[in-house]
């Protein structure tokens, strides 16, 4: 502990500068700017060393936060950067887009506001890449096995690095056409810019990682045929499948799921043409549901020129603060107001969806809704006399997603599924498929980046013992113990 007065001197949480809303919703550039290095030093500072740091229980990748916050404050950030890459192999991406639950469990928490772990965190991986101190790793002498790594978002990348590290001649197959799962064609560029993507693959494929993008197991490659070619596979296919909204008029034009609408706005930033594009500009835009989706559709709606963005949530408002049922070190659910929400838009929750109304073209012109009313059995229902309606030409709806596609690993590899319509594997991210291992949101449902890193990792841990018989690869958490979390 560099500063033992630190967080008594000094008490403020000051996070980097956001650029203003007018000019951030000129362009998708990313909305934070660098942290000025005095500021940082004073955020590190206030890291109090505890003797129990709750932080690393709070982080799913257990990151050994005060070491790297303490080096931080010495000056010393290649120290803090290879700390911080001993237990995470993406920084960059965690630093930017991870909700940050060990800022909840933080213990400085518990009577000032938490240590801004996240964006010391970017800071550091920022740094790292400035400097060139990104180097390659690639493994001194190759094992002969080989690994096939289905899906390339933030699982399956880190399942790639720790394999090929390890020796395994490791392949990512990826069906989109660029690589990087929703961190490429989900997540918008003013949440991360797609350069903070590409500098990491260029590292893995001068490690050796070998990518084919454009390339669908299942149909341009059969699973079973898949599994002979390589001696272990990897699926981390994600959990894209959209839950529906069925109520009347769900079949009108303007009606969307988010998910098309996020990527055809990604390909159009990254500068392919993208015919028909779903746009929002001059539209009244609806967005049902919220989350990291729902906020990603307001901020794009917003700086595709909407006329007006309303997100409607069928469920009560969250509260302001940590309530008695959700103590510290918990990850409370509160209230949140992330970028987007700055940005403008209405927010109303206890709203409940009847039906779209359209014209006489099939385009929607209005959302008809009414208050919730929330049912003994626990069904959520619109309640009578409360209706009305909301002018609607673009509505999208992200109400989460219900899992993994299932079609052709089960047709094709025998794979089975949990109730919950997640793969369905053990301790040790082993399918019941000799050789065969799932890995983030397909293995746990729709979760969080850090969540799909620690998996990989993890997975990767359980595919070098499975070829090899032993391991050296750190494994951070048992399947289970991730599945019960978050
Ligand atoms: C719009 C949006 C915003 C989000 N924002 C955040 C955020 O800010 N912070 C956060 O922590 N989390 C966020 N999340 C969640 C986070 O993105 C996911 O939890 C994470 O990406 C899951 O990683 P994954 O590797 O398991 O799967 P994914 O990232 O979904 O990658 C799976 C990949 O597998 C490919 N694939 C699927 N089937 C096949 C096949 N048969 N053959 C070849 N390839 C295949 C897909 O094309 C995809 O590229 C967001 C999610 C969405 C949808
Ligand atoms: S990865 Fe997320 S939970 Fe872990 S230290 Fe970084 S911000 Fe915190």
């Amino acid at each position: 502990m560099a500063d033992p007065r630190g967080f008594l001197d000094e008490r403020e949480r000051e996070l980097p500068p956001r650029r203003p809303v007018p000019l951030r919703l000129m362009d998708f550039k990313e909305i934070y700017e660098p942290q000025d290095p005095k500021q940082l030093h004073r955020q590190a500072s206030r890291c109090m060393d505890c003797g129990i740091p709750f932080c690393h229980q709070g982080c799913p990748l257990g990151n050994i936060i005060p070491e790297w916050n303490d080096l931080t404050y010495r000056g010393d950030m290649r120290g803090a950067s290879e700390r911080l890459h001993a237990t995470n192999n993406f920084p960059e991406f965690t630093g930017r887009l991870c909700p940050a639950p060990c800022e909840s469990s933080c213990v400085l928490g518990i009577s000032q506001p938490a240590v801004t772990i996240k964006r010391i965190e970017q800071s550091i991986a920022d740094e790292a890449a400035a400097n060139g101190w990104l180097e390659a790793h690639p493994p001194q002498r190759l094992t002969g096995r080989t690994v096939a790594v289905v899906g390339s978002g933030p699982a399956g990348l880190a399942a790639a690095q720790q394999l090929t590290r390890a020796g395994h001649t490791v392949a990512v197959f990826e069906r989109d056409d660029r690589i990087g799962g929703l961190m490429r064609y989900g997540i918008p560029d003013f949440k991360m810019e797609r350069e903070v993507l590409d500098r990491r693959l260029a590292q893995m494929r001068e490690e050796g990682t070998r990518f084919r993008p454009g390339v669908e197991i299942g149909r341009d490659i059969p699973w079973h045929d898949l599994r002979r070619r390589y001696d272990a596979v990897v699926i981390a296919t994600g959990a894209p499948v959209g839950r529906e909204l069925e109520v009347p008029g769900r079949e009108l034009e303007g009606v969307h799921q988010a998910m098309p609408y996020l990527v055809q706005s990604n390909r159009a930033v990254a500068g392919d043409e993208v015919p028909e594009q779903i746009r929002a500009d001059g539209k009244h835009v609806i967005v049902i549901g919220g989350g990291d989706t729902g906020s990603d559709c307001i901020g794009t709606a917003h700086r595709q020129g909407a006329a007006s963005v309303t997100n409607i949530a069928i469920g009560r408002r969250p509260p302001e603060f940590r309530t008695p049922h959700e103590p510290w070190p918990m990850t409370p659910r509160v209230f949140e107001v992330q970028t987007s929400h700055e940005e403008g838009g209405e927010r109303l929750f206890e709203a409940s969806t009847i039906e779209f109304v359209g014209d006489d073209s099939g385009r929607v012109v209005e959302l008809r809704l009414a208050d919730t009313d929330f049912l003994p059995d626990g069904r959520r229902v619109p309640k009578a006399g409360t209706e009305r309606s909301l002018p609607a030409d673009l509505v999208l709806l992200s109400m989460g997603f219900t899992g993994p596609e299932r079609e052709t690993l089960d047709a094709q590899l025998g794979i089975e599924f949990t109730a919950r319509g997640a793969i369905a594997r053990g301790e040790d991210y082993a399918t019941g498929t000799d050789g065969v291992f799932a890995a983030g949101d397909a293995g746990r449902g729709a979760s969080l980046i850090v969540w799909a890193i620690a998996e990989g990792r993890a997975a990767a841990a359980a595919v070098d013992e499975y070829l090899l018989g032993r391991t050296s690869l750190p494994s951070p958490i048992p399947a289970t113990a991730a599945a019960i979390s978050l």
